[in-house]
């Protein structure tokens, strides 16, 4: 630029079109418009307001990159247990086989009690007493499988069909809606417990808003049976589920979609250790955050404090409202500048109007940026 205002100095007086000061004077002018302030403050700031505006609502986004991928959102994976059923599964049925129903729930409970999986967490309330540690030995999670563990120096199996395959256990096939944790001691079958996942209706109401928001497909990927799976795809109204699904299985089925997508982007919402793969693969990786698994929020871009999957839309809307604003931040700066600047080439525009096309321009673009901050509620406080 500097460049540009010296021969516009030095170069149409030598041709005599005009007087050295007359030039210069108008170099000058040059130079104050082509100042790239606004640009260069707006736009960083317009991705602040858009973060801190987010931030208080309990959406907290690592940075201005996963806000814009935000706003392009085509299409959205959610993972099933802790993510798409609201928190607080409850246990609703206890099926022993050889034992006492409080027997099974205690050994269930001191199986579970080291784990921050939504299933433990839910069958350590129903057991609701304190939990002697000392007869506790090893335990191993698996993950989309459950718990192997050590008690009173019996090995104890507590999770899904898969985990009881594993050891070549027969397990009680049952037909039970919801989540079923078979348990197993020392190779013999012990029972099953029923968790219900309960939906609340925000969560449906917050993935119909997401579709009218751009979502063009809602996916389902859960280690959870077919069963339960399809039971909630379809009170949900999601496009598509894939059920059974382990860590690695979920990956591949985010590279198919990942090859499915158009232009838009894939954002993966997940809750537990096995999400952690796929909410680092994906465009945007969402982490549940109150209750999520650590390995879970170190791997994602955005953490939605709240657990509260209505979060979700007023996310998205925030980016699309912080990238309107910078697009107009972007539009409004050059237009201004390129306007004046050609003004002043041709001697029309004063040093005045310069001075407003850098100032004048780079502090509108930073009111502009500021709504981004959200303080107008009519963005961000709709219910659902
Ligand atoms: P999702 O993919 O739906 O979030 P997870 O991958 O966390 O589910 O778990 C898949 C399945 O593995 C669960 O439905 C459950 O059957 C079993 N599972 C995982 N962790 C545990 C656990 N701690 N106790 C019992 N079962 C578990
Ligand atoms: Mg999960």
């Amino acid at each position: 630029m500097l460049i540009s205002a010296l021969l516009l100095a030095v170069f149409p007086p030598l041709f005599h079109l005009g007087g050295f000061s007359e030039w210069l004077h108008r170099a000058l002018i040059f130079l104050v418009v082509s100042c790239p302030c606004a640009l260069v403050l707006s736009v960083p700031l317009s991705f602040f307001g858009g973060i801190g505006g987010a931030s208080r609502k309990g959406i907290l986004i690592k940075g201005g990159n996963d806000l814009e991928t935000l706003s392009k959102a085509e299409i959205m994976i959610f993972d099933k247990t802790g993510t798409l059923p609201q928190r607080r599964f409850l246990l609703t049925e206890v099926c022993p086989e050889n034992m006492e129903k409080s027997q099974l729930i205690e050994l269930a409970a001191m199986a579970e009690s080291y784990s921050h999986h939504p299933i433990a967490e839910s069958i350590c309330r129903a057991f609701g007493k304190e939990i002697d540690q000392s007869r506790i030995g090893d335990i191993q999670e698996i993950p989309g499988k459950g718990i192997a563990a050590t008690i009173d120096g019996k090995h104890i199996l507590a999770g899904n069909q898969r985990l009881m395959e594993e050891y070549r256990i027969s397990y009680h096939a049952t037909s039970a809606i919801g989540t079923i944790v078979h348990i197993a001691a020392d190779g013999v079958y012990a029972g099953y417990l029923v968790i219900s996942d309960r939906i609340k209706p925000e969560v449906k109401e917050a993935l119909a808003e997401l579709k009218r928001l751009g979502v063009k497909k809602t996916v389902m990927l859960s280690g959870d049976t077919p069963a339960t799976c399809r039971a909630i795809g379809k009170e949900l109204g999601l496009d598509l589920v894939f059920a059974g699904l382990l860590p690695t299985d979920k990956v591949a089925h985010a590279e198919e979609l990942f090859r499915q997508k158009s232009r838009g982007t894939l954002i993966y919402v997940g809750d537990g250790m096995n999400d952690a793969p796929v909410l680092a693969r994906a465009d945007v990786g969402i982490a549940m955050g109150a209750m999520g698994q650590d390995a879970a929020i170190e791997a994602a871009d955005v953490v939605l404090m709240d657990d509260k999957l209505t979060l979700l839309p007023q996310a998205i809307r925030l980016s699309k409202k912080t990238m309107a604003i910078l697009r107009q931040n972007i539009i409004f700066a050059l237009s201004v500048k390129a306007l004046v600047l050609i003004l002043g080439v041709f001697g029309i525009a004063n040093m005045w109007l310069a001075v407003f096309a850098d100032v004048g321009v780079t502090v509108l673009a930073i009111l502009n940026a500021m709504r981004a901050l959200q303080k107008n509620p009519e963005i961000l406080s709709r219910t659902y």
